[in-house]
């Protein structure tokens, strides 16, 4: 039996999708610090740290994990001209109408539901952070796809806070009520459909 029939384990996709957004500069905080301003002025009591772990549970799942490799796969074949005419031209170029950067990035982030696409959406158009700085292009880095991958995450991590929200009101409690675990302690379930 060959290789390809041996499945990838899912601690090494994981594992490669955070090492890939590192090696492209992209850190968990970054990204929190953009779901940290968008979710703060609804959520009393939410601190940088609530959105650090949210950005890490959306980093465990598949669907997203899946979109980080293939967009960052192509943004660093591309720096090496190692793709084909003409999609080298388009992608080197973030062409304006190309799109699949951010179709790939509105599939992953799916799974978190409306408000993860209409807040996708918001951030496609606001570029807050560090979506910003992927999107000005300096010297030969290309981000066609992470800029709108980071939107992605981004977006899914604010609507996992929105969602909360409504279950802490539900028990009469805000984010104050919930101590922010430093994820080097905290203990991540990637079976946890709800999160
Ligand atoms: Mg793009």
């Amino acid at each position: 039996m060959g290789n390809k029939y041996v499945r990838v384990h899912s601690n090494d996709v994981t594992t490669a999708a955070k090492n890939a957004l590192i090696r492209r500069g992209v850190k968990i905080e970054d990204i929190a610090e953009i779901v940290y301003e968008m979710q703060k002025p609804y959520n009393d009591g939410l601190q940088f740290e609530h959105c650090v772990n949210s950005v890490d549970r959306v980093l465990q799942k598949r669907e997203v994990q899946h979109a980080v490799l293939v967009g960052i796969e192509l943004d660093e074949l591309a720096e090496k001209k190692l793709l084909s005419q003409p999609l080298q031209r388009i992608i080197e170029s973030d062409e304006g109408l190309f799109g699949v950067d951010e179709t790939l990035a509105l599939g992953a982030v799916l799974t978190y539901g409306s408000i993860a696409v209409t807040t996708y959406g918001h951030l496609d158009k606001k570029k807050i952070g560090i979506i910003e700085k992927l999107d000005t292009k300096v010297g030969e880095k290309i981000h066609t796809f992470l800029d709108d991958l980071v939107a992605s995450i981004a977006a899914s991590a604010a609507s996992r806070i929105a969602h909360k929200l409504r279950d802490l009101e539900e028990d009469g409690e805000t984010f104050a009520d919930i101590p922010p675990v430093s994820l080097s302690s905290s203990v991540s379930n990637p079976k946890d459909e709800n999160d």
